[in-house]
C-alpha cells in the first residue's frame, strides 16, 4: 500500500501526469498517450518527444507502474504498456 503522502506528490515520470492507484492490484497508472516504442510523451500529432525515438505513432499507450515493498518503480523502461483505444 503507498501512502497518501506519496501519492500527492508522485507523477508520471514520462509525461509528470497525474497517477491513477489502484489498491487492490497495488499499481500506478498514468492513461495519458505515451509513444508505444519508449513510452516518452507524443504531441498533438503523434510524435514522440524523446529526440532519440522521435517516431510517429497512431496508437498510444498508457503506463502502469508496479509497486514492490510499498514503492512504487517510477521507471518508464519497467512500466507496463497499456493499449489506449483511440
Ligand atoms: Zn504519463
Ligand atoms: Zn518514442
Amino acid at each position: 500500500m503507498v501512502s497518501q503522502e506519496l501519492l500527492d506528490i508522485l507523477a508520471c515520470p514520462s509525461c509528470k501526469g497525474e497517477l491513477q492507484y489502484d489498491r487492490q492490484h497495488d499499481t500506478l497508472t498514468c492513461l495519458n498517450r505515451h509513444c508505444p516504442f519508449c513510452g516518452m510523451p507524443v504531441d498533438d500529432s503523434g510524435v514522440c518527444q524523446d529526440s532519440e525515438c522521435g517516431k510517429t505513432s497512431t496508437t498510444f499507450v498508457g503506463l502502469r507502474y508496479r509497486v514492490e515493498d510499498d514503492i512504487p518503480i517510477m521507471l518508464i523502461y519497467e512500466a507496463e504498456k497499456l493499449p489506449l483505444s483511440p
